[in-house]
């Protein structure tokens, strides 16, 4: 990548959720990360791990405990109400169900343009607005003989490319995804995924992609970020991370991902996680990942390890690399 600059910066994030009896759900755990322009960061993870969280905190769905969150060099915690709201045409986010996330009352004309409304563009002249929503259908692969229809009326990845279109219509730098692909069919996943990089090339276009298997991430990321337990465990370059995973929880996770060639697949190694992820309302002491960890050693359970840089651009957080 040639001038790297950074467009989101996440700084030591934390959001906590109050649940009964007093209690706090610590769902993002001093979280930082950087998303340079024009670059995918994909963010993965099991569920309850604290991806979407950071992504709906990000988008300000949810208020940030304590942090900051520098976008374009400005600090999204500390802007007043209207320049959040005039941030929403810069940031955008598309969500996991295709199905729940378009209003089933409205035809696709009405929900593209529902965003261009709330800011404002378009507001006297309906044919431009009508020209804009077709060529935001063309640009997703739909065209304009479906901008009367309604939602139910189309299949899993068409919804998802009307939500891309919709998301596009406000001209966002920054798109965060969360989980865009899950649920669609697998022979649809790959279309989508294509779609978000050829807009990407197209509209240079800065994405936040979460995903909750590294499998799905792997071709669209320039980096990732691995989170385990609301903290972030292992950040490197997507070649890099796949090359040589050194937290012992990414090492897992990419020996789950099927290797198609059956002689590789079969001499390697399988790491099998015991036990289940522990609740995040009460994580382990020290490392978050020690219940689960094969190498856990003694100071595992008293310190928790700090997120540093084992080489150039590659961050683990983990005993072992100290
Ligand atoms: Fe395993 Fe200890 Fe590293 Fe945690 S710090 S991942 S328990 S070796």
């Amino acid at each position: 990548m040639g001038n790297v600059k950074p467009l989101l910066k996440v700084k030591n994030l934390h959001k906590e959720f109050k649940v009964g009896g007093g209690q706090k759900l610590k769902a993002v755990n001093d979280v930082s990360f950087t998303v340079n322009e024009g670059e995918t960061f994909g963010l993965v993870g099991e569920s309850g791990c604290g991806k979407s969280t950071t992504g709906r905190t990000i988008l300000q769905l949810y208020e940030a405990t304590s942090g900051e969150i520098i976008f374009d060099g400005e600090d999204i915690l500390k802007m007043d109400n209207k320049r959040k709201r005039a941030l929403h045409s810069d940031i955008q986010m598309i969500f996991q169900d295709p199905y729940a996330s378009l209003n089933p009352r409205l035809t696709v004309t009405e929900i593209i343009a529902e965003g261009m409304d709330a800011q404002k563009m378009y507001k006297k002249n309906k044919k431009a607005k009508l020209a804009r929503v077709y060529e935001l259908l063309e640009l997703v692969g739909l065209n304009k003989n479906h901008a009367n229809r309604y939602p139910h009326e189309f299949s899993g990845g068409q919804r998802q490319r009307i939500g891309i279109a919709r998301a596009l219509a406000v001209q966002p730098r920054f798109i965060i995804a969360d989980e865009p692909i899950s649920a669609l069919d697998v022979s649809i996943q790959a279309q989508v995924v294509n779609l978000f990089q050829e807009l990407q090339e197209k509209h240079k276009l800065t994405y936040l992609f979460i995903a909750h298997d590294l499998a799905m991430v792997k071709h669209i990321s320039d980096r990732i970020g691995v989170m385990y337990l609301g903290k972030l465990v292992e950040v490197a370059e997507s070649l890099e991370l796949y090359e040589d995973p050194l937290h012992p929880y990414t090492q897992a996770l990419l020996s789950a991902i099927p290797i198609p060639d059956p002689d590789i697949e079969q001499s390697r190694e399988r790491i099998v996680l015991q036990g289940d992820v522990p609740s995040p309302m009460n994580p382990p002491s020290g490392c978050h990942f020690r219940t689960r960890c094969p190498y856990v050693k003694k100071e595992c359970e008293e310190i928790k390890p700090e997120l540093v840089e084992v080489k150039k651009g590659h961050f683990v957080a983990c005993h072992l690399y100290e």
